[in-house]
Formats: structure tokens, sequence, C-alpha cells
């Protein structure tokens, strides 16, 4: 007996065996046939009823009156959007219409944030099915496509639970037992298969289905575990059994790795009571320990109704899914399955069903969902493998994130106690602006690397911050007393009367040298030898602005658009950029220079209205001006909103990233269009290191240069500028580095153009000198910092600054360039 199916979508047709997706590829679901579409709205491939329609919107089933079912799933891996994009037109009970539209989708999004918008038809585990073939035809539209050819005389009715099976002890092959990976690995394979499957080790077993339950295990090398189940098919099983013996996704032949309580050091040695970090942003904080995970809630104590508290439970697992999503896509690729693991624990059934059954037992939904997390993580820390124990962080960490969606943004905002060291492992840029800059004396990152854009935001803040002190310092305890010093890179733990009491005399010491610095921060920066260095300000608002020009700072040496574009839900329109653009103007004054940047997007910078696919190394993809050649519209808008404000300020537009001379013409050309006679500079940024080396080349054809020396760095020494334990290294100051600041000087020099300098080296008090000796004339710097380069500068005769770099270029290390500069400094 044969079944004909109607296409639910048109697309090009392609067999299982192509599909990016090993449950799908390795018929783990069933057999069917997959289509890569060319629309965006799913129809019924059959009369009959909706079954099932999965939370996240992606999947859904039909059953025909004959008892067949047809599964659909809309892209790979598109679970992870957590419902975003999808519009179900139908719901669970539905009776359809062969044809009727089920389920619309935003092919954009899931192009752009998922691996592939390629959507499997199968037939789930059915023993009448004998066999499934597509129609003839690649392109595929509507009526008659899959035939489904039925035993003689058997219903297509989907076989019933049955009794529970058991397959073979396995021994598992994982050199660290069964940790998240593979465990959430073993998680994406059954789910798509049909009935209870357990994971069992002797003496326990856990739901498969449940990446609490299976890490719960507590699972080590070599420990014995076999699969039971009410429904898999003999190859079903057989299939998982293969993927647990092959290590589920685990390198096999790698040592066990350290445990993670073992620090990672940037420099030297640890000495007792000291965590070694790399200065973020300088300065000296005297305080107490202040754990940025730990948020505290406010648990309600009364339900507001079951019917209440669970629709708020389920709003709030929707906007969490949202948030790590967004950090998945943001996070560098090394980190990524971190926050697919958190994906996992959202949607974890035991920790979902403890919490439903409080919520419908008059519980209120937060308190509910503490409940079920924390007595699983409970579990988990007790667990002797410290890999695994470790989880107990990632499922608090989703736990808190949940409660903070789950009680709104008021109750979850932080209040830092007087003088908070504010210690966490690494902070989004959103998060390092809520730092409450009366109450915090101090930041110290576990990872992040000095020239990292949370540093930056550090160092503008004013906030004194050490990075890449290592997973130690997370153990810290709460309330603790330590003195960050970010001076000399060292966080010390447990400081003694003495220690303290030196330290609150050096702070006392920075605190008098920084007033009279701010005394003199409004009169130009002369050298001694009478050689005017403009000292500028880095902005990402108007607020940066105003500090600025209270530090002293001249004018804007660079304006990072980019900021203002991430502030905003979506790409801000022409006049609404007109505006911002020319407060900013406005609030500068005439006399003073702005260098407004292009945008630059990308790296570690995306911006969610400007989509891009998925790269391996952002940060040498689709970056700054390199985007111009796909999206020249929304530079289009932007140059043209700036160039409006030439009239209020002296303007100048640097571009970002650029590599060639052909990426300069193009754009010049495209501002020379618009530029219709208004006066504006345009320059290059040189943060690369082929714009380095051609900038002899470029001189001729640009009104100025600005070093941008923390991509400089980067991309000279092929460290990514916030990779942890080698953020040691990044070093400005290194002299490969310092070789192409000196030939861009030059090449400046020849052509009569003038260079400037907006990356962390311009702050850098052992930098100043050689940049001053290298033909800079402009320094850029963030607010708080002006002061203190202002007085470097006068410090310095150009004379004894060219002699210095004479002798710094010579150099091999780093370390022996800042050597150098101490020795000479007066
Ligand atoms: C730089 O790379 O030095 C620079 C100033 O740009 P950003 O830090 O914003 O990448
Ligand atoms: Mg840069």
């Amino acid at each position: 007996m044969q079944v004909v199916l109607q296409a639910p979508l048109t697309g090009w047709a392609l067999p299982l065996s192509e599909v990016p997706d090993p449950v799908f590829s390795q018929g783990l679901a069933g057999p069917g046939y997959a289509i890569d579409p060319t629309v965006s709205v799913l129809k019924s491939p059959c009369a009959g009823e909706v079954v099932q329609l999965h939370r996240c919107l992606h999947a859904l089933t039909v059953r025909r009156s004959d008892g067949l079912e047809v599964l659909m799933h809309v892209g790979i891996d598109t679970v992870k959007l957590n419902g975003q994009g999808f519009t179900p037109r139908v719901k669970v009970g539905d009776s359809v219409e062969a044809g009727a539209p089920l389920l619309e989708f935003d092919s954009d999004l899931i192009a752009t944030r998922c691996r592939s918008l390629i959507t499997v038809v199968v037939i789930p585990e059915n023993p009448a099915v004998t066999s499934v073939a597509a129609g003839e035809g690649k392109v595929v539209q509507g009526s008659d496509w899959l035939k489904v050819e039925l035993k003689q005389g058997e219903t297509a009715a989907a076989q019933a639970e049955g009794p529970e099976k058991s397959g073979r002890w396995l021994e598992l092959p994982n050199p660290t037992g069964m940790h998240a990976r593979p465990a959430a690995q073993l998680l994406t394979m059954v789910k798509e298969l049909p009935g209870n499957v357990w994971l069992e080790k002797r003496g326990g077993r856990a739901s498969a289905r449940s990446l609490v339950g299976i890490l719960g295990l507590g699972l080590g090398p070599k420990d014995e575990v076999r699969l039971t189940h009410t429904s898999l098919s003999d190859q079903q099983l057989k299939r998982l059994e293969e993927a647990i013996l092959s290590g589920l996704g685990d390198d096999l032949s790698a040592a066990p790795p350290p445990a993670p309580a073992a620090p990672v050091q940037p420099a030297a040695p640890t000495v007792e009571g000291q965590l070694l970090g790399v200065v973020a942003s300088r300065g000296l904080g005297i305080g107490v320990v202040y754990l940025w995970k730990r948020a505290t809630f406010q648990l309600p104590d009364k339900s507001e109704g079951a019917t209440r508290e669970r629709e708020r439970f389920e709003g709030a697992l929707t906007q969490a899914a949202g948030q790590i999503s967004d950090l998945e896509r943001k996070a560098p690729p090394a980190e990524r399955a971190i926050f697919a693991a958190h994906a996992e624990i959202l949607q974890d059934p035991e920790l979902l069903e403890a919490t439903r059954t409080a919520i419908a037992a008059e519980q209120p939904a937060a308190r509910a969902w503490h409940a079920a997390y924390e007595k699983q993580a409970e579990v988990l820390a007790a667990l002797p493998n410290p890999l695994l124990a470790a989880r107990a962080n990632d499922l608090r960490d989703v736990g808190e994130r949940v409660l903070a969606c789950l009680l709104g943004e008021a109750s979850a905002q932080r209040v830092f106690p007087e003088n908070s060291i504010v210690v966490c492992r690494d902070l989004n840029p959103s998060e390092t602006v809520q730092l409450d800059r009366q109450r915090v004396r101090g930041l110290c990152l576990s990872q992040g690397g000095p020239t990292s854009h949370v540093a930056i935001l550090a160092r503008s803040l004013g906030i004194p911050s050490l990075c890449a002190v290592g997973p130690a310092c997370l153990d810290l305890k709460e309330g603790a007393q330590v003195i960050l010093d970010a001076e000399n890179g060292v966080l010390h733990c447990q400081p003694g009367s003495a220690e303290l009491e030196s330290a609150r005399r050096r702070l006392e010491e920075l605190t008098q040298q920084q007033q009279a610095e701010r005394a003199q921060a409004h009169q130009e920066a002369r050298t001694g030898d009478g050689t005017h260095v403009e000292v500028a300000v880095n902005i990402g608002n108007g607020d940066d602005l105003r500090q600025g020009l209270e530090q002293g700072a001249e004018g804007v040496g660079l304006f990072r658009t980019e900021f203002y574009f991430h502030g905003l839900d979506q790409e801000p329109g022409p006049e609404q950029q007109t505006q911002f653009y020319g407060e900013l103007a406005q609030q500068l004054g005439a006399q003073k220079r702005l260098v407004a940047r292009l945008l630059d997007v990308g790296g570690d910078k995306p911006l969610p209205y400007v989509p891009m696919a998925h790269e391996e190394n952002p940060f040498l993809g689709l970056r700054g001006i390199r985007l111009y050649k796909s999206r020249p519209d929304l530079f289009r808008r932007q140059i043209e909103a700036l160039f409006k404000t030439s009239e209020q300020c002296r303007l100048a537009v640097m571009v970002p990233m650029i590599s060639t001379l052909a990426e300069w013409r193009a754009i010049r050309a495209e501002m020379e269009q618009q530029l219709q006679g208004r006066k504006v500079e345009l320059g290059v940024m040189i943060e690369v290191p082929s714009a380095a080396l051609l900038a002899d080349q470029l001189a001729p054809e640009v009104d100025f240069f600005s070093i941008g020396t923390n991509d400089l760095t980067q991309y000279t020494l092929a460290i990514d500028r916030a990779h942890p334990e080698l953020a040691g290294q990044v070093d400005a100051l290194h002299p490969s580095i310092l070789r192409l600041i000196h030939g861009v000087g030059e090449a400046a020099r020849k052509h009569g153009k003038w260079v400037g300098v907006c990356g962390g080296a311009a702050q850098d008090l052992e930098a100043v000198p050689l940049l001053l000796g290298m033909n800079i004339r402009e320094l850029s710097v963030s607010p708080p910092a002006v002061p203190s380069v202002k007085a470097e500068v006068r410090r310095w005769t150009v004379a004894d600054c060219e002699k210095l770099v004479g002798e710094a270029l010579a150099l091999a290390e780093a370390e022996a360039v800042r050597k150098l500069v101490r020795e000479r400094r007066k």
C-alpha cells in the first residue's frame, strides 16, 4: 500500500544523507527526505491532526487519520533560536487539510544564526513503513512528492511504547568521563528518538534527555554505562552505543586536562597570597571582594496563581534563551560550547518538570525554579570529579539568569558594597558600564586581555583593572579584603596590616599626583623643547565627551561610532544619526577636531541587525571597512549623516581596518562623492600590518593617519586581543610593532601629513616618549587618562625621545624596551 505526501515547502530536495546533522543523516529520526527551501511557509503534507509542536516552534508532527505520522523539522540547530523567528499557524489538536499553512519562519534569521535552512521531513520510527522515496525532479513544489510504502494489510499507526529493554554494558572511553560536551552530544541524538531513554550506571540511572541528569551520574573515565529504552529500534540503539564508544565528539587521544582550579598565570610564578594578572586599566584599588556571579535575589513567598506563575516562568525561559543564544553568537569560538551547554540546561526536562510541578502546587515560579536548580547544583558540586563538579557553576549561572528574567531588571539590579573589588570571569560591555563608579574600586577578570573592549571601557570609567588573572581568583571569598595593584599587575589576596598600610599611602600619593596633574590638565601639552602634542579623547557617547572635556581633552581623536549603534535595537535612521552626531559636535565646539570612525562592526563587536554568517575567525573576517563591499548602504547613510556636522566642528572621518590601497580608494571615492565642497579631513586607521607597511603609498592619498595599536598589536603578534593566557605578551612596545609605527611616522613626515595614535598605547605612559620620538603629534586616550598623558608629554623633549627610539628599535623584546624607557625617564 502506498501513501503519497505533498512537499511541505518549495525548494531543492535532497536525500537525508546530505543533511548536515548526524541525527538525520544517519536516519536516527526515521526515514525521509529533506528540502532546502526557497519559501518561508511550511504547509501540511497531508490532511490530519497536529499532534506535536516543539516548544521552540521549529518542529511539528502531523498525524493522518490512518495513524501515519510526519515530522517536519525546520532548519538545522534552530532549537537554539528558542522560538525566535517562528510563527505557528496551528496549535496541537488542530485538524488541518493538505497544503494548509502550519508554520511561518524568518529565513534570513535562520540563515544567519543557524547552521542551515534545510528542512527535514521524516516518518518517525514506524514498523509498518517499508520504504520512503521522493518523487522525480530536484525542485519540489506541492503535490505528490514523498511516497511512503506500507506493509500489506498493516495499519500505519505508530507503535505504542513498549516495555523497557536494555542494551549492553559499555566502558566510557572519554579521558575526563561524561562531561558537558559528550553529555550534550548524547542528548542531541536522543532528543530526536521516540520513547524513554535512560543512561544507566551500576547503581543509578538518569533520563538521557536531561543534561543535568546525565552529569549528575558523575561518570568518570572507564565507568560502565548502558542504555535502557522503551521504543528504540535495534538500529537506533546500535547507533547510540557506537556513538558512546567513539567518545561522543571527545578527542580520545587527549590526556585528561588539569582540574579547572589550576590557575592560569600570565607572567611570573605565584607568590603565596598573590595572584598575577595583566594591567587592563592602571591604578590601585583597596577593597573587598565582590563576586559578580552572586547576585542576590528576593524570592517572593506567595504564588499569584499557578496559571500566572507558569506563564511567567515560560516567558523567563524564552527571554533567558534569547540572551544565551546572543552570548553564544558573540563568544569566541572556543567558548561557544559553554553557552550551547547553557542552552541545553534551559531545556532540561528534570529541571523543568520539578519547577512546573512546584508551580502547580502553588509555589511562586522564582522560588520553584531556584529550588529545582539549587538541588541539582548541590548534587553536581558534591561529585568527586572536579570537572563535573565545576558544572554546578554553569547550572547556577543559568539559574540566576532565569531568576533575573523572572524577577525583572529592578530586583536583579546589583548593589555593590562600598569599596568593592569586582571579581569575575569576564564582563560584556553592557555589564561593564553597570559598574558603580562611586563604590567599585577595582575590577579583576580571570580572563580577557588588556586591549579587549572590556578593558577599554574600564579605562574610560577610570576603574583600576587587572585581566587574565586565572580562575583561582573566582575562588576568593566574598567580602575578603584585597589589594588590586593595577600598576604592577598583582592581586594581593591576604594582605597583612603592613601591606595594607603601605597600599593606603601609595593610594594617597597617587591621588595627590592626580590632583596635581588635573590642575594643569586644561593647558596645552608641550614637550620641553616646545612641540605641541594634541591630547584628545576616545569616546563612544556624549557622556565620555563631557568627561573628556572636563579632564582637559583638546578634541576627540576617536569616536567609536559602533558603540552608538550597539546601544540600539535597529540601525538608527539618517535623521536620528544626524541629530546624535550634531549634538556631539555642538558639545565639542567649532574650534575642536572630531575624528569620527566609520562603523567598525564584526570581530568582537557584531551588530545583531547587521547579520553576518558564522565565521571561524571573526577578527580575521568581515570586520570594519571590509563590510563596505556587501553593505555600502550602511556606510553611505552614516557618511551622509556625519558630513552634516562639518559646519559645527572640525570634522575628520577615518576608516577602520584598511588593509589595501584599493579598499581605501573605494571608500574615499564614496566619501568624496558626498563631500560637495565641505571641509572634512579624510584619514586611514593604521591597525593592520599590511597598511602600516604600505604607509608610504597611502600617505599621499590621505589627510592623516591614526594608529590603532590595539589591533595592530593583535595582528602583528598574532595574539587575540582578549586571549587570557597570552595576555601578558600583548604589548604594543614589542620592537616589531615599534618598527611598524616608526615607518608610519616617517611616511607621514615625508608627505606632510599628521599622524596620531588612538589605541591603548597612547595612554601607556611608558609608550608616550617613544611615540613622540616617532613623529606622533596626537594622542587620543580615555577620559580619565588625559591629565596624566599631558603630564607625561611635558616630561620629555622631542630630541630625547628620538634618541630613545633609536635605541629601542635595536632591541628584541618588549620588556627590554620598557626597561630602557624607565631608565631614561626623568
Ligand atoms: C585599535 O585597534 O587600537 C583601536 C583604537 O580600535 P578598537 O580598539 O576600537 O578596535
Ligand atoms: Mg581597532
